[in-house]
């Protein structure tokens, strides 16, 4: 759910980078064919992404004849592995630190068609469509694309850092663990929340938070247990309020984030539930 910055390479460069060393002359010809329409359709595709109506990104037929394997033959190896190599990896580089902007928990290890290849094969190569993603998220996401009702936030143009929009609640019991869920704010427009919705659910990112969540719980534990021993409750909960205030400050919608103003809220963790395991294997002594 992270912004990236936009590739600024022209999509008529980058396709005819990659299919100007096509041996087969008459693929080759197809190809150049095909130049005007890429050209032409990533305009728009800009156009229509910056007012975020992805599902009107027209999807032109391929002309001469050009199927779509050879379309996604121009990205997965006349880009990935010929000439436009250095646009790939230009592009690979774009998010900051080199964290996947999807989950914002990996390393991008991959590019992602935001548009898939085989069902918008003109966009095999256009810059805009190709965002750099983590080999999970890439899998996870397979060929969703945006309509209405699925869909993922668009990197390059979908901005929701700066509204709040990640929670998380405390489960009480003799288990201690914690849920994720994305809420939306009035800032928020309907199409936007429900993209981010389904990007949270088919990212499984509930899971995956609840997860580093349950290894921070443990790690704090005895950090819990020396604040009550001063101070009692209250000692733990400023603790934790200064904790979540310095992590807001750095990114009001990470789960570090969300978890230390769920805990700074939770009296029951307190007051006792900081004590309480994380895991039932947690304790050895059974
Ligand atoms: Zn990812």
């Amino acid at each position: 759910m992270k912004k990236v910055k936009r590739p600024s390479l022209e999509a008529s460069t980058v396709y005819h980078t990659c299919i100007s060393d096509t041996e087969d002359i008459p693929l080759k010809a197809r190809y150049q064919g095909n130049a005007e329409l890429v050209n032409s359709a990533s305009i728009e595709y800009a156009n229509k992404a910056e007012s975020l109506d992805f599902h009107k990104i027209p999807n032109p037929e391929l002309l001469l004849g050009l199927s779509v394997k050879d379309m996604k033959k121009v990205y997965t190896y006349r880009m990935v592995q010929r000439l436009g190599r250095d646009y790939y990896d230009e592009i690979y580089q774009l998010p900051k630190l080199g964290l996947c902007p999807y989950c914002s928990l990996h390393r991008v290890q991959s590019i992602d068609h935001y548009l898939p290849k085989s069902k918008f094969p003109v966009y095999s190569v256009t810059p805009l469509n190709l965002v750099g993603a983590c080999t999970d998220c890439n899998d996870f996401k397979k060929v969703a694309t945006p309509d209405g009702t699925e869909g993922y936030l668009h990197p390059y143009f979908d901005d929701i850092e700066d509204i709040l929009w990640l929670h998380a609640e405390i489960i009480e019991g003799e288990i201690i663990s914690v849920n994720y869920y994305p809420l939306q704010s009035s800032e928020m427009q309907d199409s936007v929340f429900t993209r981010l919705k389904f990007q949270f659910e088919t990212l499984e990112l509930n899971e995956m938070f609840a997860v580093n969540a349950a290894t921070t719980l443990s790690n704090i534990k005895m950090e819990m247990t020396d604040l009550f021993e001063s101070g009692g409750a209250e000692e733990i909960r400023r603790n934790l309020a200064r904790s979540a205030r310095s992590r807001r400050a750095s990114n009001i919608n990470s789960w570090e984030t969300a978890l230390y103003v769920a805990l700074s809220e939770n009296e029951w963790y307190h007051s006792e539930g900081f004590r309480v395991k994380t895991e039932p294997s947690e304790n050895h002594e059974s």
